[in-house]
């Protein structure tokens, strides 16, 4: 997987090159999706392209609201479906703009074929901030963290396990430090999924282009005592062969300090538990 825009070719086949979703399965409640990026497509797909779209319903947190984290909805073939209902909640817009105009305004013609309320799916929006609900048995805690723009990171927790999602997280420009809110996001999580997207050369030359450090992720899962730590958002430009080199040092690193850590990639699975054994 990688961040800011989908890649193809082989430097690259191995993580994926889609822009960031992931999907939680809770087990009793319908799926949690954060983000939509191009990843969604494989959602819905089957083997058969000339297969009936089938329905799905579920929740999706999103994070902000930039192309990589947008481009995959339209392409998600159970919009096709009268009977999908996707609950979308992102965060609330600065300018007084309701999420659903902000969709509504980026996904329509001339820059895609349809207007996404014509599709046969309904989609409801729900604008939230720093806020704490539930979506059936799960805990969700949303809170804004430094980016460009309105962005969200989040924390769900069920079945007494928490996974921490921060896809797009802006590393201050001098000493590590976390807001209240991002700490209170990744205090303890069982996994922490955290933008990895530069390395320090890099971040010298893009330091507020929203993004961290490899070092910064490892730092915050440090400070924080997250379990583990799934290095995300890699840069378009990384190969899989750099990343194997990354991955590999960090994760001798990580052990002396007692956590995990790998990169994550493209139907990559996961099993999450409270007690990591
Ligand atoms: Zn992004
Ligand atoms: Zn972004």
């Amino acid at each position: 997987m990688r961040g800011s825009t989908a890649c193809h070719g082989q430097s690259t086949q191995r993580y994926g090159g889609n822009t960031s979703c992931v999907s939680v399965d809770i087990g009793s409640d319908s799926p949690i999706i954060f983000d939509l990026g191009t990843g969604l497509r494989y959602l819905s797909c089957s083997e058969d392209d000339s297969a009936a779209p089938k329905p799905f319903v579920g929740a999706c947190l999103l994070t902000h609201l930039h192309w990589d984290h947008l481009q995959g909805l339209p392409f998600f073939k159970s919009l096709l479906h009268s009977d999908t209902v996707i609950d979308i909640y992102g965060p609330r817009q600065p300018d007084g703009e309701s999420l659903c105009d902000a969709f509504i305004t980026k996904i329509c013609p001339p820059t895609f074929p349809i207007c996404i309320n014509e599709f046969a799916a309904t989609i409801n929006f729900h604008e939230i901030g720093d806020d704490d609900f539930a979506i059936g048995e799960t805990k969700v805690m949303s809170r804004f963290v430094p980016h460009t723009g309105p962005t969200l990171g989040f924390r769900v927790t069920a079945n007494n396990t928490t996974v921490t999602y921060l896809s797009d997280h802006q590393q201050p420009a001098g000493d590590f430090a976390l807001t209240t809110g991002a700490r209170q996001l990744c205090q303890n999580t069982d996994l922490l999924i955290h933008d990895s997207q530069f390395t320090p050369a890099e971040f010298a030359t893009k330091s507020n282009w929203g993004h961290s450090t490899l070092e910064f992720a490892m730092w915050v899962a440090e400070t924080t005592s997250a379990k583990r730590l799934a290095l995300f958002h890699h840069d378009p430009s990384r190969s899989d062969d750099a990343l194997d080199v990354i991955a590999g040092r960090l994760a001798g690193i990580a052990q002396n300090r007692g956590f995990q850590v790998f990169a994550a990639a493209d139907e990559m699975s996961v099993k999450v538990s409270a007690v990591v054994s």
